[in-house]
């Protein structure tokens, strides 16, 4: 079953979290500050946490943006007032989910079902069809096709137009697309961007006469839905 870690200085909800959430059956940590819930959520293994924003010690915001940097881990948030800037500062930070104290009891447990759900199906990766005009790219099998011919991409070839379709509409600078589909193999050396760029023309605009990758001048390359 679950372990959930409850960070919440009012001892009230705690304790009335603690057992609506052991009835459930979850296995329950509580941690009523902020630093120490940080270092219970990095190193006790939790599935979930429930984060309360305001906190002694560190308060919510950053204990989220704390645990982000190191685990994917579910978070949701609480707070006492309906403060739309809180929620935007949580969310922001990497929470999965908001929830507004006074709240029901069941909708918390269904937005904890939701979180654990989603991240077991993460785990899995999914078949996936990803399509723009002709083309269509295959993640499971991490391959592509055109009109069902299939291209022979090399890895990073792959990578780069996988990458580029998920963010479709969107200009993506060379040090992006370097970050992204190279990590740190050439740190600083955006040119390999255009080497690879290049390939992908070759292999798909000049080969079957269409227009998929545009260039922004000054900015990156874009691959736009047609239109
Ligand atoms: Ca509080």
């Amino acid at each position: 079953m679950a372990r959930i870690l409850i960070i919440e200085d009012e001892l009230k909800i705690a304790r009335f979290l603690e057992l609506e959430l052991r009835h459930e059956g979850y296995e329950v940590l509580l941690a009523g500050e902020g630093r120490l819930g940080l270092e219970k959520a990095l190193n006790e293994k939790v599935d979930l946490v429930i984060l309360d924003i305001m906190l002694p010690g560190l308060n919510g915001i950053e204990v989220c943006r704390r645990i982000r940097l190191e685990s994917q881990i579910p978070i949701i948030m609480l707070t006492a007032k309906d403060d739309v800037s809180d929620k935007v500062a949580g969310l922001d930070t990497g929470a999965d989910d908001y929830m507004t104290k006074p709240f029901a009891i069941e909708e918390l447990l269904a937005r904890i079902r939701v979180a654990l759900n989603r991240k077991k199906n993460a785990k899995e990766p999914k078949l996936e069809n990803l399509v723009i005009g002709n083309l269509r790219l295959n993640t499971a099998s991490r391959s592509a096709y055109y009109n069902d011919e299939e291209l022979t991409l090399t890895k990073k070839e792959y990578e780069l137009l996988e990458y580029m379709i998920r963010n479709k509409n969107i200009v993506l600078s060379r040090e992006q697309l370097l970050n992204h589909v190279w990590d740190y193999e050439y740190f600083g050396d955006t040119n390999v961007v255009d080497v690879y760029i290049r390939y992908l023309r070759q292999k798909i605009d000049e080969k079957y006469n269409i227009h998929l990758i545009s260039t922004v001048r000054g900015v990156g390359y874009i691959i736009k839905d047609k239109s």
